[in-house]
């Protein structure tokens, strides 16, 4: 089965020991590109170092996570992730606001989330959106974002179906983990509710493994059991998902 995983924390030093291994594990499983997400200028410099390795396999995106938006220095860190676009990043991200662990204060997560959604206007390139239980003010800052002109992706969505809409509805994409493979997975109204042409799938690896992995480190190979749990909501084959969802994500991000 083809697929992209459209989001995946490969420079974690979880990978350390077999980086290429988990690759190559990818590739012989389908995986026809995988987005190196850089949720700090560090691991974007790491992501980077892999799209270089593995052209047309690897792409990186940079950008400031919610969790250290406290210590977002916007000359510094706007600069870093300019110079990374500059170096090929595909998107900006990943960012936003996470009002669940709350690791930086509100305020701040807001403002490095603003300046980022900024730079991907001025940049032209798409953001890379991580939301938890922040609807509100994510619903706003992205609608105005969208009307702005930028494109972007809601990652590991977990969110309302109303949030969904709202973002849909600013051409943005939807994208899901294995989260929709747990137990206590109950909202397959979302997953029916994104269109074909902005679905996407991803594994948010180390994180979040699908069942039957669930509690192991997790990596890109297993995307294909996210895709099976959504084509199963859908009533689709999980090809169609695998091949429509990468489509989508060569689309949001420009992929080669
Ligand atoms: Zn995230
Ligand atoms: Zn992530």
């Amino acid at each position: 089965m083809e697929f992209v995983d459209s989001h995946v924390h490969l420079a974690d030093h979880a990978f350390d020991a077999d980086r290429d291994a988990v690759i190559q594990r990818a590739r012989s499983t389908g995986a026809s590109a995988l987005v190196c997400v850089g949720e700090s200028l560090d691991a974007a410099r790491r992501s980077r170092e892999l799209a270089e390795r593995f052209p047309g396999v690897c792409y990186h995106t940079a950008g400031v996570h919610p969790h250290d938006a406290a210590s977002f220095d916007p000359a510094r860190d706007l600069d870093g992730i300019r110079a990374e676009v500059g170096r090929g990043a595909v998107a900006i991200g990943e960012c936003g606001l996470d009002y669940h662990y709350d690791h930086s204060p509100r305020d701040r997560q807001r403002a490095a989330f603003g300046d980022q959604l900024a730079l991907a206007a001025e940049l032209r390139r798409p953001v890379v959106v991580h939301t938890r239980e922040a609807e509100h003010d994510t619903r706003a800052m992205v609608e105005e974002a969208g009307r702005g002109g930028v494109l972007g992706v809601l990652h590991c969505y977990t969110g309302s179906v109303a949030l969904a809409e709202a973002a849909l509805a600013v051409g943005w994409f939807v994208s899901f983990s294995g989260i929709v493979t747990f137990k206590r997975w109950s909202a397959d109204d979302v997953v029916r509710v994104v269109p074909d042409d902005r679905l996407l799938i991803e594994s948010d690896a180390p994180y979040l493994a699908p069942v039957p992995h669930r509690g192991k480190r997790n990596e890109p190979t297993w995307v294909s059991l996210t895709a099976e749990r959504v084509a199963a909501v859908r009533g689709v084959h999980p090809r169609e998902i695998g091949a429509r969802t990468a489509s989508n994500a060569r689309r949001v991000f420009g992929l080669a």
